[in-house]
């Protein structure tokens, strides 16, 4: 199995960050690498917010608070993550931003790298094909939010290797995660079963079904969901939601998949959910 000491992170909005606050909390040296400094900015924020909580809770000291931060380095040059073991891509959940992505860190990376996708639904396969180390690519699908949900999806691509994957597995371990296998396929497990319950969920709404407030009541306390699909969805993102849904019915072609024509005007108004605080409810901003 290879060995991983420094890990970067492509991507710190809502899962870049998560990411890379459980590595940094882990004992590893981590780059977070954004477009922008604002977006880094805004990441290395909730990372000591999130650490912060976790020291609240008595789950952390100060001194690991402060020692988990202090191994993370900012940086807007992705050629800073040429030194890297394991590179994850965080990024926005675009195949174009990925397949530019991807390319990079093949000409960036140094041999022996592992490069893993946060995606939630894009195939790893097409994401390794964009390098020249296919058996090296792997998806590592982390959950929101990153440092509380135990999950990490640990998906092969048709070409990754036997040892990407044994490295991979462990490393997910080590996080204190439970890694579970699944075969490549358009939204591996998670998003194919739960986005066309979300999207369902949207078109009761849209059809008069039910308010939003009923539809999440029907599953919190008729299926005891912690969460109802509709603060799910918007707690996600519709943004990302719809890119999802987009690549379902994309990859396994079936018109089932079609995105909710509410949630697509939704998107276009600029209701995003929880992080533009409207979505199928409202949010205080602060
Ligand atoms: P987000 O919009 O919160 O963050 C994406 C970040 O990527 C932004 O800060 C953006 O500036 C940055 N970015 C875009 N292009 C970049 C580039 N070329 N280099 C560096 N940074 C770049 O999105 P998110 O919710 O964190 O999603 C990121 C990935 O994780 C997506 O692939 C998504 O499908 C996946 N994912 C999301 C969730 C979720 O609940 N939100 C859960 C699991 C997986």
């Amino acid at each position: 199995m290879s060995e991983i000491r420094k890990v970067g992170v492509v991507g710190a909005g809502t899962m870049g960050n998560g990411i890379a606050h459980v590595f940094a909390k882990g004992g590893f040296a981590v780059r977070l690498c954004e477009v922008e400094q604002r977006f880094l900015d805004r990441g290395v924020e909730t990372i000591r917010k999130n650490l912060g909580r976790e020291m609240s809770k008595g789950k952390l000291t100060q001194e690991d608070a402060d020692a988990a931060l202090a191994r993370i380095e900012g940086t807007l040059a992705r050629t800073a993550l040429g030194d890297c073991d394991l590179i994850v891509e965080a990024a926005t959940e675009q195949l174009e931003v990925k397949r530019q992505i991807f390319e990079d860190l093949d000409r960036i990376a140094k041999p022996g790298v592992i490069l893993a996708s946060n995606t939630s639904s894009i195939s790893i396969t097409k994401l390794a094909a964009f390098t020249g180390r296919p058996e090296r690519v792997i998806g590592m699908h982390f959950f929101n939010p990153v440092p509380v949900m135990k999950l990490v999806e640990v998906i092969r691509g048709l070409a990754t290797a036997q040892e990407t994957f044994d490295t991979v597995k462990a490393l997910a371990e080590r996080l204190g995660k439970t890694p579970v296998e699944v075969n490549d396929a358009a939204g591996f497990v998670s998003n194919r079963v739960l986005m066309p319950l979300l999207n369902e969920a949207m078109y009761a709404v849209m059809e008069g079904v039910a308010t939003p407030e009923a539809v999440d009541q029907v599953f919190q306390l008729g299926m005891a969901h912690p969460m109802g699909p509709l603060t799910l969805a918007d707690f996600i993102g519709l943004d990302v939601c719809l890119d999802i849904m987009r690549v379902l019915l994309e990859g396994l072609g079936d018109p089932k998949y079609r995105p909710c024509p509410l949630l697509i005007r939704m998107v276009d108004a600029g209701w995003l959910g929880r992080k533009s605080g409207r979505g199928f409810f409202v949010y205080d901003k602060s």
